[in-house]
């Protein structure tokens, strides 16, 4: 779509680069022109995106993706709660053999959303459970989704501990569940939700507690176009190239500047992800 590359040739790359920690790259929406946007994201200093994970077959292609682009792109193998009951002995077997893959850097998106219970949530607490498990065994990070089951989330988290390291992708929520992420040791995966004046702007006012070391950034592309985009793409398809906009608005809320956030999020993707410096 000819408006996405007008809207993002605008953005000012940073002079560091940034990583895209959770990036739906695998999404049929963008089937037409993949590589256009991960050209795009690379021309705004996207320089590796985690590429998201969210079903058994989602997963295997984010692999795909991540082994056709090399220390560019890597992937998360998981299965989102939505899809919690689809989880059986057999796909759990063919996600681990996912998670073994040395492209594959982080095991989810697993966690709990009670919003719509698109899974029941006996399903989706024993699918947690059990890829907190697989993460322990590959030795690698997770990938974490949490709606609307926040104390639920926390007391299985707790009940695996200290056997996980782990980020708490696209974090909307209340001062009080930053604490109890920052608390268990979660990194804080940040989207252009705090572009929302409407959903976010509380947001803002959290973004200088969260140490430096443990905030990454994340577009959660197709979904979640920051709405303060100027000008917005007709299409309302959001993808990595508009994470400089996202990383601004943090860096504006923390009071530092882009360059400084950028360094400290991609040094603590690379830390956490285990990603190489290209
Ligand atoms: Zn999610």
């Amino acid at each position: 779509m000819a408006d996405h590359s007008t809207a993002a040739a605008t953005l000012a790359a940073p002079a560091v680069p940034l990583i895209d920690i959770g990036i739906n790259l695998a999404h049929d929406s963008y089937d037409r022109d993949r590589d256009a946007v991960i050209a795009r994201a690379h021309a705004a200093g996207v320089v590796q995106m985690v590429v998201t994970g969210a079903t058994l077959a989602g997963s295997a292609r984010a692999v795909a993706l991540a082994r056709a682009h090399p220390g560019r792109l890597f992937a998360t193998a998981g299965v989102h709660p939505h899809h919690a009951a689809d989880l059986d002995a057999a796909s759990l077997a063919g996600l681990a053999e996912l998670a073994r893959d040395p492209t594959v850097v982080a095991v989810g998106e697993c966690g709990l959303d009670y919003f719509r219970n698109l899974s029941p949530p006996a399903a989706q607490r024993q699918a947690f459970h059990r890829q907190l498990e697989l993460a322990a065994r590959v030795g690698k990070p997770v990938f974490l989704h949490q709606r609307d089951a926040h104390d639920e989330f926390i007391a299985i988290l707790r009940e695996h501990a200290p056997h996980w390291r782990g980020v708490a992708h696209c974090f909307t929520g209340s001062a009080e569940q930053l604490h109890a992420y920052l608390q268990l040791g979660l990194a804080i995966g940040i989207t252009g939700w705090i572009c929302d004046e409407r959903r976010g702007a509380h947001l803002l006012a959290l973004m200088p507690q969260v140490p430096a070391e443990r905030l990454l950034l994340e577009t959660d592309g197709p979904y979640l176009l920051p709405r303060d985009l100027n000008p917005k793409p007709a299409s309302r398809r959001n993808e990595p190239a508009y994470l400089p906009h996202i990383a601004a608005a943090v860096a504006q809320a923390r009071g530092e500047t882009l360059e400084s956030l950028a360094r400290s999020s991609t040094t603590a993707a690379r830390a956490l992800f285990a990603l190489p410096t290209p």
